[in-house]
């Protein structure tokens, strides 16, 4: 079966922020593919997209509800979710933790210090490899409940109007966030604040240099506004498991484009 739920498509759009607007999407369906023996040749020539051939349940399983394309694998560690796909609004992750990690809120006990955990395992490995040059980061906002996002959107709603709103708040099931599989991370230099100034410190470098090695993506790149709507943010970072984000990193891809080549390398 070949579906595509591609988000490539997409015309002028807002760029909003991931972390405080919100949307995402992805979507798609597939099975794996056991790997082949291949010969050394053979494996010299489909070497570029074997690196694409992913199972079918990395990709979205998509089911059109009410106009909106909603993410029905959310559980899936690689699920896309953008303004194209969106997740449930039952969605809860299962397996939250807090992550042995440094906090800009400190010790308080809120639902923006969780993370999935493998997501939470591999972030303090990150943190603490960060340490060992030097690096302090610091966690400022993790998983995010289709509940808080929406209370946050209604409020703005209410005072603003609903389409403003959308402008400046993301629709509940379109964040990123609510999949525990993100956080947004600052450091002293920028005041532990989320701002684009952070690509130019020490610590967003050592991130956006770093981060795959954790099994981290750079979710939003800039350059690729059209590709992902969302603004450059140099410190959204992504779960997706060292194998993928390695490929990512070096293939200079958004999860958006990564799907695409996933989509036709099948
Ligand atoms: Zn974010």
């Amino acid at each position: 079966m070949k579906k595509k739920h591609l988000a490539t498509a997409f015309a002028a759009v807002l760029l909003l922020s991931g972390c405080q607007s919100q949307f995402n999407v992805s979507g798609d369906e597939n099975q794996s593919h056991p790997e082949k023996k291949a010969t050394k040749e053979e494996k010299v020539d489909k070497q570029t997209s074997n690196e694409f051939s992913i199972p079918d349940s990395a990709f979205n399983v998509i089911k059109e509800i009410g106009g909106k394309k909603i993410i029905q694998n959310p559980d899936n560690m690689y699920a896309l979710v953008n303004k194209t796909y969106a997740l449930p609004e039952s969605y809860i992750p299962r397996d939250l933790v807090r992550a042995n990690v440094s906090y800009s809120f400190g010790d308080a006990q809120i639902e923006k210090a969780l993370m999935r955990k493998e997501a939470a395992e591999a972030l303090a490995d990150m943190f603490n490899a960060a340490k060992q040059e030097n690096i302090e980061l610091f966690a400022v906002s993790g998983y995010r409940s289709y509940v808080r996002q929406e209370a946050v959107f209604n409020n703005d709603a209410a005072k603003k109007g609903i389409e403003e709103a959308k402008k400046l708040v993301a629709v509940p099931g379109e964040s990123e966030h609510q999949t525990g599989l993100t956080m947004d991370i600052s450091a002293h230099s920028v005041n532990l604040d989320v701002v684009q100034e952070f690509e130019n410190t020490a610590e967003g470098k050592w991130l956006a240099d770093n981060a795959h090695k954790y099994g981290f993506i750079l979710r939003y790149p800039k350059g690729k506004e059209t590709i992902t709507q969302y603004e450059y943010e140099p410190w959204h970072f992504r779960y997706v498991g060292k194998k993928y984000a390695t490929i990512i990193y070096e293939n200079n891809l958004t999860l958006e484009e990564f799907f695409e080549r996933a989509h036709e390398a099948k």
